[in-house]
């Protein structure tokens, strides 16, 4: 098994980044078991989540000397012309606070009716290598962004974000269940899919 260091902070995401890269044959390792200082933060100042994701993982991967992964990821409101996009950790400033955001979303959106309030998340996923491969992937999801919080699981967005797919907020079910429709189990399946091409001989570019 290869081991790739998992860039990002968030256990959520580590779990599930680890979940699917498991399938692949992959040992993820957190930043803190490869010894990355937990002071150590990467400075998200990309104007798109393909930049952000490969800023963190060529980061880590230059101060670990281990392929690393990373995971960029937001969501993009149409009526609010992509909003909070890149932002979405920080969008109701900083310290980043969920509650906070999911707040300032509802009442941006507060005139909105519901046909208008299409929205989807983003995740680029980006896997660098020591010797400066890079392996790059982006998945979607297409939802609503409803009028009040539905469920209790998740993070972030999750309980103002209901799925086209499943008819259900990505707070109301498990991860599982997430992971069949979710913006990032797409680009990690995606990501999947050219590694396989790559084992094969085929060279990509991200
Ligand atoms: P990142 O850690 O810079 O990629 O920021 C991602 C931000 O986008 C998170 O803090 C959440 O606010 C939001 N986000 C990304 N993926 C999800 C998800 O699956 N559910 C809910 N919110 C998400």
């Amino acid at each position: 098994m290869e081991t790739i260091v998992c860039a990002s902070h968030n256990p959520n995401k580590v779990k599930e980044i680890a979940k699917i890269t498991r399938e692949f044959g992959f040992d993820v390792i957190t930043r803190d078991e490869a010894g990355v200082p937990l002071m150590f933060d990467v400075i998200e100042d990309g104007k798109t989540f393909a930049d952000n994701s490969y800023k963190k993982a060529f980061t880590i991967m230059r101060i670990t000397g281990k392929p690393a992964i990373a995971d960029d990821s937001g969501l993009v409101v149409d009526c609010l012309d992509g909003a909070p996009g890149v932002w979405s950790a920080r969008f109701a400033g900083e310290p980043c606070d969920d509650e906070k955001n999911n707040d300032k979303l509802l009442d941006l959106m507060k005139d909105v009716p519901y046909d208008e309030r299409t929205a989807h998340f983003v995740s680029c996923v980006t896997l660098v290598y020591p010797d400066g491969e890079i392996v790059s992937a982006q998945g979607e999801c297409p939802g609503h962004i409803l009028f009040e919080r539905r469920g209790t699981g998740g993070f972030g967005y999750d309980p103002l974000f209901l799925s086209d797919e499943l008819g259900k907020t990505f707070a109301e079910i498990d991860m599982e269940e997430k992971n069949t429709v979710s913006h990032r189990a797409r680009a990690l399946a995606k990501l999947g899919e050219l590694l396989k091409e790559r084992e094969n001989g085929v060279m990509h570019n991200a």
